[in-house]
């Protein structure tokens, strides 16, 4: 067999092949491993030895030559394939690409940063405080010492043999690192990440968030307290709540309270106690008070000169309020259709 006339008639079949298996089957009879050009090559050692390498020379780039032939109809046929879809009726290159699915804030996120705002309007700063906190600060140096029964109520992850490093179980560590390094007045929020050795059910999780506020200045009292939550349930609520506090002991304040307020649900739908606050029409929204002196002691603030007040808010608590969810373990447990609905 000549190669040129060889090429000559490949060309032309390759020409004429009218779709891309059609040219696949092409490509194996041409240079396929039992194909002309393999044949050709075979043929070389019958040839008298002055011939042979020219023959094998031109055998190979007959192969070169078909093989390049062979992709430029190839990407004829992907070109065309793809024109045609351009040219269906369903395809508009004018619009946008599907959407890549998007995540969300976390409603606790959503909650928190709400709170950031409403209380830097009102002059306050932002505090982070350590996780792994000193037993120092999460107990002692907040009046609850070694034998304090408040250590039963908020059994903790210790984190070395001596118990002196702990996972903080409130954020109320970060008023006493806050005193440490400022002079009064001030006023200072610490939302965060907690923690407690505890028996999980619907309202109980061992990691939960709250936000710390601490307020110290001259003659603070009660009613700064009042007004300060007040203005946090407008916030939160979009309204204002009758709110009412009932003595509560807490080892850092000094009168301590827990400060009750109106169930924003009953108010809404004229209804006399609902299930959240389980017939009461009251809910429970967080233990407050002024602060012990010796918890300004601690801090290295005079309590002779200074008062202040301090309030511990569930934010974990208080998202479920909003949303009306019934168990806490779903905040955390990363369930996407859960956390779809925010
Ligand atoms: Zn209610």
């Amino acid at each position: 067999m000549d190669p040129d006339t060889t090429l000559e008639a490949a060309r032309e079949r390759i020409a004429a092949c009218e779709d891309a298996s059609a040219l696949k089957d092409l490509e194996r009879e041409l240079i396929g491993k039992k194909g002309i050009v393999a044949a050709m090559l075979a043929e070389i050692p019958k040839l008298p030895p002055d011939e042979r390498k020219t023959h094998g020379q031109k055998a190979n780039a007959l192969k070169q030559s078909i093989a390049q032939a062979i992709a430029e109809r190839r990407a004829d046929f992907e070109a065309s394939k793809l024109d045609a879809a351009r040219r269906a009726d369903d395809f508009d290159p004018t619009l946008p690409p599907p959407r890549a699915p998007r995540g969300s804030l976390h409603p606790i996120t959503q909650v928190t940063r709400e709170l950031e705002d409403l209380f830097l309007s009102m002059g306050y700063e932002v505090l982070d405080g350590p996780e792994v906190e000193l037993d120092h600060y999460n107990f002692e140096a907040l009046n609850i010492t070694k034998d304090h029964p408040a250590r039963d109520s908020q059994d903790t992850f210790y984190c070395d043999e001596v118990g002196r490093l702990v996972l903080r179980t409130h954020t109320s560590p970060v008023q006493v690192r806050a005193m440490e390094n400022r002079e009064p007045p001030f006023r200072v929020i610490a939302p965060g990440r907690v923690f407690r050795q505890e028996t999980t059910d619907a309202s109980h999780d061992h990691t939960f968030y709250q936000m710390e506020g601490l307020v110290v200045g001259k003659d603070i009292s009660v009613a700064h307290l009042i007004g300060a939550m007040k203005t946090l349930l407008r916030g939160i609520f979009g309204r204002d709540l009758d709110v009412r506090l009932r003595p509560g002991h807490f080892p850092f304040v000094e009168p301590g309270f827990e400060l009750d307020a109106r169930c924003p649900f009953c108010l809404s739908t004229g209804k006399q106690g609902c299930s959240v606050c389980k017939k009461t029409t009251w809910i429970e929204l967080l233990p407050c008070g002024l602060v012990h002196p010796n918890v300004l002691r601690s801090g290295g603030i005079d309590p002779e000169q200074w008062s202040g007040f301090a309030f511990g808010l569930g934010l974990s608590r208080l998202v479920m309020l909003r949303h009306n969810i019934d168990d806490v373990r779903h905040l955390l447990d990363g369930d996407v259709r859960f956390l779809e609905q925010f």
